[in-house]
């Protein structure tokens, strides 16, 4: 093939692929797939090669400065899957190529490295896809190993995936107890040129097993024979990054790429994953609890709201009664700090994070107020900083202030509070107080008693999800507890309560899916959201209101442009947040009407405008 002009993308918002010449010095050394140093922009940048052609319709090419690896880093398959990332995320190729590539590879270094050429070229796995509906742990590994076992005497390479980093560790512990193959656990950025040594490495094969937590998803692995992705619904999974990727969803192009297996593990899989197992028959895994722990309701409509207590007497007289036992309970409580509101009595005025539309938390124990979002922190003012009224109200509670109140009433108990900033967990510790932190030690975790304390504010939030969500929570918990699962709540008849207590999952997607159908939501719509960013509040309004008017009247059939508004936290990080929301059936019709309409689209001021296919 002659290589006279090579065509070359740029992780960057736009299209191409953009010509360049290519020097007859460089014709031995550039190939599909080598990183090059050229002018973009009349700056220097790192491109991609993607193609060779003869002509160009332009006559003025700038030419290729340099090619920076000795054998491409990217292979026609990382191009053919970059390609399918791209139209399903609607990023261009070579933001797709960044995405999949480590970030020390985005930058002037050069690669000497050769790629192995022959590799083994081995059969394919059979690209089956499985779910397994965990609620017992061993069995579920011991299947799981099973199957890495299959694979590995295949000759092939395996790639788990776990929601948090913390968790690498001891799961590649417990892997290398039952396999002696080398283990790489992926918990770098891959920044340094030391990283770039070990990327190479799992690239031509040192490594047959991986395990690793989001990013992991692209490690080049050849051969790969089965993604196990743990914990598959974890929100932990999803993060604000753009291109705005699910790892779940990324195991699945790679599994129609390269005919690998896919095993999702869960206790209460998503409504999605749920939906994706019936209509495409996954095969599915049903791994039963050893016991179940029986489930109690307390109707709080039944005691006095005035007195403000988040322990119903039922509650507490169980509590009195673990202590009697000496037993354990834990008091699940999902808000963190002291209290997350704090605002003044006299003018009502609420402190709010200097860069964020967001209340400020108190944290008692270390006399400070953080922003949740941001990690914003200063002392609690003295005294208003709007009216200067000297009494500064706590109103909404969090689990140092619960902890206050158990103390006051069971003094003879060994109270300990469980959340995101304290996670040593005495062993004598009777009467543990935690929030959603407590879920990442699923495993080691038991306790006789659990109480939920304020289940409906888990249902009440604006997410659509939260329906699925607090299912999962309370299936987690469940877990969690050898006898009772208490649950405070007004919302005696919810779906969520029912199918909880005879553990009926079918039931329970059935019901789920069913709500999601007629309010046209995911799985059976694909939602974009069109994030709109900048400093300028009344700016960025309005520009959102002009491109959502825009996307109306240029509309295209199979697509509906929904509203534009407020992201829920409107400032964050000092921009303000809008979003237009889309929603359509097919995510490729959706995604391609709106990248033509990005780009006609005419920008009367600055604003940062992402896509988050995740809304
Ligand atoms: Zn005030
Ligand atoms: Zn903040």
């Amino acid at each position: 093939m002659s290589k006279k002009i090579a065509q070359v993308v740029f992780g960057l918002p736009i299209e191409g692929p953009f010509d360049y010449s290519v020097d007859s010095n460089f014709q031995e050394s550039i190939a599909i797939g080598s990183r090059v140093f050229v002018s973009f922009n009349r700056r220097n940048a790192v491109g991609y090669v993607v193609d060779f052609r003869d002509k160009s319709p332009f006559a003025r090419l700038n030419p290729v400065i340099d090619v920076l690896d000795k054998s491409p880093v990217l292979s026609q398959a990382d191009l053919v899957f970059a390609r399918s990332f791209s139209s399903f995320y609607g990023c261009s190729l070579g933001e797709a190529l960044e995405t999949i590539l480590p970030a020390v590879l985005r930058k002037k270094n050069r690669v000497d490295f050769v790629f192995p050429e022959n590799l083994p070229n081995i059969a394919a796995a059979e690209g089956k896809v499985t779910l397994a509906h965990s609620l017992n742990r061993k069995e579920c590994f011991n299947f799981l190993s099973e199957q890495i076992k299959a694979v590995l005497e295949n000759k092939q390479n395996v790639l788990v995936l776990l929601p948090e980093k913390i968790l690498i560790k001891s799961y590649s512990k417990e892997i290398s107890k039952v396999f002696d193959a080398p283990v790489y656990c992926w918990g770098s950025p891959f920044t340094s040129k030391k990283d770039l040594d070990i990327w190479l490495e799992i690239k031509s094969g040192k490594y047959p097993i991986i395990i690793g937590s989001r990013s992991s998803i692209f490690a080049p692995l050849r051969n790969l024979g089965l993604i196990v992705v743990e914990d598959e619904g974890n929100p932990a999974y999803f993060q604000d990054q753009t291109p705005n990727y699910n790892p779940r969803e990324v195991a699945l192009l790679r599994q129609e790429n390269e005919k690998c297996n896919v095993t999702f593990v869960s206790s209460s899989p998503s409504a999605e994953t749920w939906y994706k197992k019936e209509k495409y028959d996954w095969e599915y895994k049903y791994f039963p609890a050893e016991n179940q722990a029986q489930v109690q309701l307390v109707d709080l409509s039944n005691y006095n709201p005035g007195k403000m207590s988040y322990l119903s007497y039922p509650l507490q007289s169980q509590i009195k009664k673990v202590l009697d036992e000496h037993k354990k309970i834990i008091l699940f409580f999902n808000r963190r700090g002291f209290s997350s509101l704090t605002q003044c009595d006299k003018c009502g005025f609420k402190i709010k994070c200097e860069r964020c539309s967001v209340n400020l938390t108190f944290i008692y124990s270390k006399k400070k107020m953080f922003c949740r979002r941001c990690g914003f922190s200063c002392d609690l003012p003295k005294i208003c900083p709007k009216c200067e009224g000297a009494y500064l109200k706590s109103s909404i509670a969090g689990i140092e202030k619960l902890e206050s109140e158990v103390t006051r009433l069971y003094p003879q108990a060994k109270i300990f509070c469980y959340d995101k900033e304290n996670k040593a967990l005495p062993e004598e510790a009777n009467v543990i107080i935690a929030t959603q932190a407590i879920l990442e030690i699923k495993d080691g975790m038991k306790a006789d008693i659990v109480a939920v304390l304020n289940f409906d504010a888990e249902v009440n939030k604006t997410d659509f999800r939260s329906g699925q969500k607090a299912f999962s929570l309370l299936v987690d918990l469940n877990l969690m507890a050898k006898e009772k699962l208490i649950v405070q709540t007004r919302l005696m008849d919810n779906y969520c309560i029912k199918y909880l207590k005879k553990l009926d999952f079918k039931a329970f997607y059935k019901t789920e899916l069913k709500l999601r159908k007629e309010l046209q939501l995911p799985p059976y719509n694909v939602m974009v959201a069109i994030n709109i960013r900048g400093t300028d509040e009344e700016k960025i309004a309005g520009l959102s209101q002009e491109l959502h008017d825009y996307l109306e009247q240029n509309i295209k059939k199979g697509v509906e442009v929904l509203d534009s508004k407020a992201d829920e936290v409107s400032k964050l990080r000092d921009q303000y947040r809008y979003n237009v929301v889309l929603r359509s059936k097919n995510q490729e019709t959706l995604l391609s009407f709106i990248k033509s309409s990005l780009k006609k689209f005419k920008k009367k001021s600055r604003a940062i405008i992402t896509l988050d296919t995740n809304p």
